[in-house]
């Protein structure tokens, strides 16, 4: 069964939330890709954004979350993101989790959860969905789900059609 996750309230995350919900919706109206973007944020700025590439480079690494370390590292001259923050606008698949964990980043914020992407149809094969619900109970803390209005305008974006605007 999977794990139940609490919301929190952070409202010093909202703006970062808002832009990574602003990049994702981007993504599908003006390149038509996949719903999804994130920042890496520390001592409260953005290092660097990412966009998830992963149909147009038919690449799974490609996911906003992985993109946007890759990024961060290369802007800071050093693998280790320790202290930073990354803004999602979707709960982290596992690949993402975990390369944030390799960065030293502990904390992964987002504002739809996973029931909500899979709603949307962003549904896991069976054993990343797994290795997702290990992670919710097992390292519940790096997660920080952060609901907020607006949040589905990806999504929604998405479900009008990627050419669609
Ligand atoms: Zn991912």
């Amino acid at each position: 069964m999977t794990p139940v996750l609490d919301p929190v309230d952070d409202p010093t995350l909202v703006p970062f939330l808002e832009q990574a919900v602003r990049l994702a919706s981007a993504n599908v109206t003006e390149d038509g890709q996949l719903p999804f973007a994130a920042l890496v944020v520390r001592d409260g700025r953005v290092v660097a954004t990412g966009v998830n590439t992963a149909l147009r480079d038919d690449d799974l690494t490609a996911h906003a979350e992985v993109v946007a370390v890759r990024e961060a590292a290369r802007a800071l001259g050093t693998m280790d993101l320790s202290g930073a923050v990354v803004v999602a606008n979707c709960e982290p698949c596992p690949q993402c989790r975990s390369t944030a964990a390799l960065a030293g980043i502990a904390t992964i914020a987002f504002p739809v959860d996973r029931e909500a992407a899979v709603a949307a149809g962003f549904v896991l094969p069976p054993p990343a969905a797994r290795l997702q619900d290990l992670l919710r109970e097992q390292v519940p803390e790096g997660l920080r789900y952060v609901p907020m209005a607006g949040a589905d305008a990806p999504f929604d974006a998405w479900s009008r059609g990627p050419a669609a605007g």
